[in-house]
């Protein structure tokens, strides 16, 4: 559950990130605000490049923040992202894919909407079907039994170039 009280919070201290923006190409300053499962709020900006593709976005430097500071365990509640140009924004695909991999698909969104209006969505709503980390895991289990399946442990190692018909 996340309280009106810790909603409103959020995007406070979402905009109050976004005044810490390095922004000085494309003047677009993003701040982003996680509610952590413990309690704890952080916060985090759009940080630029003068290469343009480095660019980190304010969710993803929150997200490095958050691990950096309350351990790789972390999950998300929600997660508020705002700008200080009057603009509607909702976070990027990147970071959409970066959430995914600490939020619940059920994980508040709040983002500005036309003329600023306070907007609420799911995670779940903005990346359906996301690539989760259980995939990687049943994958590699299937890597492993295909492999010892396939080893003949009198030829020495495995063949990686090994082709198998399914
Ligand atoms: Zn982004």
């Amino acid at each position: 559950m996340v309280s009106d009280a810790d909603r409103v919070k959020l995007r406070e201290m979402a905009a109050k990130a976004a005044e810490q923006a390095y922004a000085p190409y494309s003047r677009f300053r993003v701040g982003a605000a996680l509610l952590l499962q413990n309690g704890a709020m952080v916060t985090g900006c759009n940080v630029e490049n003068c290469s343009y593709r480095l660019t980190c976005c304010a969710e993803q430097g929150a997200v490095a923040r958050a691990v950096a500071e309350h351990g790789p365990g972390i999950r998300l509640r929600a997660i508020a992202v705002t700008n200080l140009n009057g603009a509607a924004s909702m976070p990027c695909g990147a970071c959409r894919q970066t959430l995914a991999e600490f939020a619940d698909d059920s994980a508040p969104i709040l983002y500005p909407g036309e003329g600023g209006t306070a907007m609420e969505t799911t995670l779940g709503t903005l990346l359906p079907s996301a690539f989760r980390g259980e995939f990687l895991e049943s994958h590699q289990n299937l890597s492993t039994s295909k492999q010892d399946a396939l080893h003949d442990p009198r030829q020495g190692p495995a063949d990686p170039g090994v082709k198998e018909h399914s």
